[in-house]
């Protein structure tokens, strides 16, 4: 037997030729407990742990809390060799490496921030051969230094796996994409006989197949877990007009950190110093404060005991402090697949947690404007398929499934009701909705040029049924492809299933549409979101319950815009 020069013992047989052996189990676990102190492994880490050791490619889709770098990180302990990690964000790459510092475990990150004082003392490191973990930055590939580093590692037998975190924004399908993710095309040709693992937490299936086949994956062993997370509280209310109490009440009653999410950099200053005003912990991040006082907003949020962050989407990738109580939205999120990324930072002990969506029917123009305002010239599709996925994202919110069940359908896996989100515990119950659906599609049957959905809500509109109403049964109009819409949703057109519709209609079923747009009372939400926020140990007699409930709307019209964007 021989030590090959990745470092993998390897063995010569006459039968098979050469072997790789894996390491002994006993190996894992104690290299496992000294360095991280868990006693085993988590479900899915041992399989890539030992895939990788074996030089086997993997992917590995685990959800979020579920140990995805441990897989990585321990075998460059078990080979005392180097793992390099692609990391999307600096500031994810920092996180990590003074995570594994305070371990003891030598780690260090490579991009273009350093100083020349940084990257002597890496350079020395490398030499020395101490150092265990190196973060690269994506775009470091392009540079000639950089392929000579990987070329030089390899020549050494230093190199045991290049980890490629994040994977799901190498795709275009994915909700996340970075174009400079798909220079890492180029990692099977610098490196051929290194192992590669992607990693995701999310990854729908056109996704996993786009990692596979863009990483040039090698007969991977792939390791994807249910993205179910029991210990997650869904709630989805529309929002009150001024929602401050409502957000008080639920951070206030949050334990450990929380995290709220707004979608522009203005509406996280707002949030920020609104919530001061009442003695919060509040802490603010968004991509357009220097980059120090994003790192110690970062820093904060992990240190302090019980901080309350008002971010951007742009913070938390990766971000891993394990008693986030809630995750709060201040607007509808942009994708099922999103969302469940960003709900997924909440409760990674695994004890419970809340998640909520305050959303209204404006959110999604809103942020319709902003795919337009950021469209990739060269990706027609990419932006299609953002309006799909704001579609989708806007029919779960108004929509009676099952929550947990409705997001998890959407990125293609199917499960059981949650039995604790707020459709389980307080079903919503499902009309006919055809006689409502007939006034709306024949005045679209009479505008060949499509009409805009306000104003044939405010045409229609009456005290008994105001134009908020009209404009939701449109949208359950589209949901059904009986009506089609722009990308924004505001100029509609009747289909030809809607045509077969007015030739020949038929019962429509859909929810009772929330009573906010009767212009009732908006204490109506408080009294309900409070109801479904009962303590935890309540959640059985939501099961029961949710098992009781109609099975919903999972009908070809809830899952029509993934069909046809394939
Ligand atoms: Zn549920």
């Amino acid at each position: 037997m021989f030590y090959c020069r990745y470092g993998l013992a390897v063995s010569r047989s006459k039968k098979e030729g050469l072997v790789i052996s894996p390491p002994s189990a006993d190996l894992l676990i104690e290299t496992l407990r000294n360095s991280f102190g868990h006693t085993d492994f988590r479900p899915g880490q041992r399989e890539v742990v030992e895939a990788l050791l074996s030089g086997r490619d993997c992917l590995a889709v685990l959800p979020t809390g579920a140990g995805k770098s441990l897989c990585y990180q321990l075998p460059a302990l078990v080979r005392q060799a180097l793992v390099v990690v692609i990391s999307p964000l600096v500031a994810l790459m920092q996180d990590q490496v003074a995570q594994l510092r305070r371990r003891g475990i030598a780690a260090a990150c490579l991009h273009g921030g350093l100083s020349q004082e940084e990257h002597q003392q890496l350079q020395q490191q490398l030499q020395q051969r101490h150092l265990r973990l190196l973060y690269l930055a994506p775009e470091r590939l392009k540079g000639e230094s950089c392929r000579r580093l990987l070329e030089e590692l390899i020549d050494q037998g230093q190199l045991v796996a290049i980890a490629v975190d994040e994977a799901h924004c190498i795709s275009a399908w994915g909700h996340d994409f970075r174009p400079d993710y798909r220079r890492l095309g180029q990692l099977r040709q610098l490196c051929p006989g290194v192992p590669l693992v992607a990693l995701s937490a999310t990854a729908p299936a056109r996704v996993r197949a786009d990692v596979i086949r863009l990483l040039e994956l090698r007969r991977p062993l792939i390791q994807v877990r249910s993205a179910r997370r029991p210990n997650l509280v869904y709630q989805m209310l529309w929002r009150p007009e001024d929602p401050l109490e409502l957000v008080l009440e639920k951070a206030q009653a949050a334990r450990g950190a929380v995290l709220i999410y707004t979608r522009t950099r203005r509406g996280v200053e707002r949030w920020a110093n609104l919530l001061r005003k009442h003695n919060l912990p509040v802490l603010a991040y968004h991509a357009g404060m220097d980059p120090e006082s994003r790192l110690l907003a970062l820093q904060q949020f992990q240190q302090e005991p019980q901080p309350v962050l008002v971010a951007t989407v742009a913070f938390g990738m990766g971000v891993d402090r394990p008693d986030v109580g809630l995750v709060l939205h201040l607007e509808l999120p942009s994708s099922p697949e999103g969302y469940l990324q960003e709900s997924g930072r909440a409760g990674r002990d695994g004890k419970p947690a809340e998640v909520v969506v305050l959303f209204r029917d404006g959110d999604r123009s809103g942020l319709a404007w902003a795919i337009n305002a950021a469209k990739d010239p060269d990706s027609k599709l990419r932006n299609r398929l953002s309006h799909q996925q704001l579609r989708l994202m806007e029919s779960v919110a108004e929509g009676a499934q099952c929550r947990q069940q409705a997001l998890l359908a959407a990125v293609g896996e199917l499960t059981a009701p949650c039995g604790q989100c707020d459709r389980c515990r307080r079903p919503v119950s499902l009309i006919d909705g055809s006689s409502d659906a007939i006034p709306l599609l024949k005045a679209l049957a009479a505008a060949p040029k499509g009409l805009d959905s306000a104003a044939l809500g405010a045409d229609l509109a009456s005290a008994e049924e105001p134009a908020p109403l009209w404009r939701w049964r449109l949208r359950r109009l589209v949901e059904a492809e009986l009506v089609a819409d722009n990308d924004c949703g505001k100029r509609l057109w009747l289909s030809e299933a809607g045509e077969r519709f007015l030739r020949q209609p038929r019962p429509l079923r859909w929810p009772q549409a929330p009573a906010d747009l009767w212009d009732q009372p908006l204490c109506s939400d408080l009294s309900r979101h409070t109801d479904a926020t009962r303590s935890f140990s309540n959640s059985w007699d939501g099961i029961s319950q949710a098992f009781q409930a109609p099975a919903g709307p999972v009908t070809l019209s809830f899952l029509a815009p993934q069909l046809t964007a394939t």
